[in-house]
């Protein structure tokens, strides 16, 4: 099907349209004498270089054929062809967030082998949409990959840098799979309902995981996390809610222990994402421009402040607001010079929200150096100070016999890197013989190990050799 879109503030612009369609339907019969109840099903691409350069993904299509139009009689012998669909660009769900006034910028083509990215709609047993994109690059089975708070699937597939880690990962045969769970800033409702990292752990991995299962029709998969997606892989783990579905796991920066550098250590001793919960404050967003309102200029001035004087090296200091409010919520993510300039320049674009509830619970793990729940209960390593000695403690643990290998910067200024290193000793004391690995990547940070313009040379490799070694082909 091809046509003609015309922009509505461009009335005289006019640019090709075209759809590639697939009809599904499980009632011919229905469908070609239409009956209400009955649509078909509908997936393939729509073309259309004015809204994107790539082609968008159809998502969720439905499809009524002969249906009476809308404002005729019900004798009338016109009928028409609905077609409902929801519309991807290649990179998937995303919002452009932050400064109004930036320039729209094009992003270049993603390098996928011909590949077409299709978005899935998942709803978790708590009723929460999550989303999941895949990248069906090949044979060696489904990774599935788990953003951290306060970004989204993005940071996965970023255009700034050379070669992303889907890119990285479609070129070496893998079946991609990016999953927004419930605190990734893409999500409209991620703002607006209560949840803890508990209910991420109990409902998001899980639906995800099994979404991924059912349509790809296999038994396990590989599981790529970062940051606290990492912590809420090990807390669904740990709680038993993935058991026999995860085939191997590569945690980045985090895992079940999480041990704060100094300036996360001593903000999370203040307890103030609890306080600002309390008073009714619902979350923090790093974006802001120019025109921020007279709290967010206060926020920024105190970001920078803080930041620029008491936090960060002189060869670490910038004049970015949204870079100094992510240091200023979570600690320096990178080392700037593993950065291109492009990706510190579009940080407003794959950043946004946490909410308080996710941000005290953060602090929380933090003050515990381990994994607890939201309450303060010890409900995925219990006595874990009794060791194996304790058998609820065994009984945890073992959940966790599986491959791991941990990947971590050695500069990372959020998460300090011995937090790897200590839940490698526990997994290690609990079963000698799994194949566990830790790779600490010299002069890297925290999110640069996602993102660096050079991690496709100094990192990717380190992920790629961990799944090779349990891939399906
Ligand atoms: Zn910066």
């Amino acid at each position: 099907m091809i046509g003609k879109f015309i922009r509505g503030e461009r009335q005289d612009v006019e640019t090709s349209c075209k759809f590639t369609l697939t009809i599904e339907s499980n009632d011919i019969k229905a469908m070609l004498e239409f009956d209400p109840d009955h649509t078909a099903q509908i997936s393939g691409t729509v073309t259309c270089p004015a809204l994107s350069s790539s082609p968008l993904t159809v998502s969720e299509g439905c499809f009524q054929l002969f249906s009476p139009a809308k404002n005729d009689k019900p004798d009338s012998p016109s009928k028409q062809m609905l077609y409902k669909m929801t519309l991807w660009d290649v990179y998937g769900p995303g919002v452009n967030f932050g400064d109004e006034d930036a320039a729209p910028r094009q992003r270049r083509a993603l390098k996928l082998r011909g590949c077409t990215p299709i978005v899935y709609e998942c709803v978790t047993k708590d009723e929460f949409q999550i989303l999941l994109t895949r990248y069906e690059g090949g044979p060696k089975g489904p990774v599935v990959m788990f953003h951290g708070a306060s970004v989204s699937s993005e940071i996965f597939r970023l255009d700034s840098i050379d070669a992303n880690l889907v890119e990285y990962l479609v070129q070496y045969g893998y079946d991609v799979w990016l999953v927004d769970w419930r605190t990734s800033c893409n999500l409209p409702k991620m703002v607006e309902k209560n949840y803890t990292l508990d209910d991420c752990a109990a409902y998001d991995y899980p639906a995800a995981i099994d979404k991924v299962l059912d349509v790809t029709n296999k038994k396990t998969v590989q599981v790529v996390a970062h940051c606290a997606g990492s912590l809420v892989l090990f807390a669904s783990l740990l709680s038993g809610a993935l058991e026999g579905k995860v085939r191997s796991i590569v945690a980045s920066q985090v895992a079940a222990n999480p041990i704060p550098a100094p300036f996360n250590a001593y903000k999370s001793s203040l307890r103030l994402p609890g306080i600002a919960h309390a008073i009714g404050i619902h979350g923090l967003t790093v974006n802001t421009d120019a025109h921020a309102l007279f709290f967010g200029r206060m926020f920024n001035g105190l970001s920078r402040a803080v930041v620029n004087h008491l936090v960060l090296p002189y060869s670490e200091r910038c004049e970015s607001p949204v870079c100094h409010r992510v240091t200023f919520i979570f600690g320096l993510l990178w080392e700037h010079k593993n950065l291109t300039e492009l990706t510190h320049n579009t940080l407003h674009q794959f950043f946004g929200h946490v909410t308080t509830l996710v941000n005290a619970q953060l602090a929380l793990t933090m003050r515990w150096q381990k994994l607890v729940s939201a309450s303060g209960e010890d409900i995925y390593l219990p006595e874990s100070d009794k060791e194996l000695k304790s058998p609820v403690y065994k009984e945890h643990i073992n959940r966790l016999n599986l491959p791991i290998r941990f990947i971590v910067g050695e500069k990372n200024s959020c998460y300090l890197p011995k937090s790897t290193l200590t839940t490698l000793n526990l997994v290690k004391e609990a079963h000698p013989h799994q194949n566990y690995s830790r790779v600490v990547i010299p002069d890297y940070g925290h999110l640069d190990c996602i993102y660096g313009k050079e991690a496709a040379v100094d990192v990717f490799p380190h992920i790629l050799e961990a799944l090779d070694q349990y891939a399906e082909s």
